[in-house]
């Protein structure tokens, strides 16, 4: 079977067969402090952004400005708008001044701090925490495992979405630290906040390449969160271990 068709295979399996001497073999070192990307992983924000650009521009067009297409036609837009800025290509802030400007807005940097501030008071009522996260991030502290969370995005937001998760280590965000998953000065900043060598440190995500095969680029172990049909592709490196939950993350450490 090949690699991608193992780890598929992983899915059904109702519980890991995780034995005790898997659990040893699983890092090269110990491991005593994990990283955490936050969305898919920690939890949802159910298209958060994406609705905060259609209540932009609702607020566009009310003040002059016209809408490009059908809503559904304008949320593929946003869709690719903000998959474009979530990969580095350019800030928030200017996503938000081309979509106003694109769509005649008179001051399109008038609207940054609105949408901004759509979003931040969307995360209440859209960001869902896993069912399990602040369960396994309270034992993980009472166990005395570091625990950072590093995610791409921009930096209110993405602490806003920590807090509803009561998380109290440190968050790494993109925009604020000036490099982003899947670079490894994103990481080397993941270990400077644990203050852990890397090879001591477990990075847990969703994204087969901008979590997994960066971290462990970066000498980290890498456990992939295998909880949403994402394909692991083959030609990267395996993951240090696979969970299909983060209660799951409590046996294997
Ligand atoms: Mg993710």
């Amino acid at each position: 079977m090949d690699t991608a068709g193992r780890f598929r295979a992983h899915r059904y399996r109702p519980q890991p067969e995780i034995s005790t001497s898997s659990k040893l073999s699983v890092f090269p070192k110990p491991v005593t402090a994990l990283g955490f990307d936050i969305d898919h992983t920690l939890g949802i924000d159910n298209k958060l952004e994406r609705v905060a650009f259609l209540r932009l521009l609702d607020a566009i067009c009310a003040e002059g400005g016209t809408c490009l297409g059908t809503l559904a036609q304008e949320s593929t837009r946003i869709d690719g708008l903000l998959e474009r800025q979530r990969s580095g290509s350019f800030s928030i802030d200017q996503a938000v001044e081309r979509f106003a400007a694109e769509r005649g807005a008179q001051m399109p940097s008038a609207y940054v701090d609105r949408y901004k501030q759509i979003a931040l008071e969307s995360v209440p009522e859209f960001f869902v925490p896993a069912p399990d996260a602040r369960l396994v991030l309270g034992e993980l502290q009472r166990r005395g495992i570091a625990c950072a969370i590093l995610s791409n995005g921009w930096s209110p937001l993405q602490q806003a979405k920590a807090r509803r998760l009561d998380f109290a280590g440190p968050v790494l965000v993109s925009d604020a630290i000036g490099a982003q998953k899947p670079q490894p000065q994103a990481f080397a900043a993941l270990a400077s906040a644990l203050k852990t060598d890397p090879g001591n440190i477990a990075y847990v995500g969703d994204n087969p390449r901008g979590d997994i095969a960066a971290a462990m680029s970066a000498g980290m172990g890498g456990i992939w969160l295998d909880a949403e049909d994402v394909l692991y592709a083959p030609e990267l490196p395996e993951p240090s271990a696979v969970i299909h939950r983060l209660a799951e993350l409590l046996t294997l450490l």
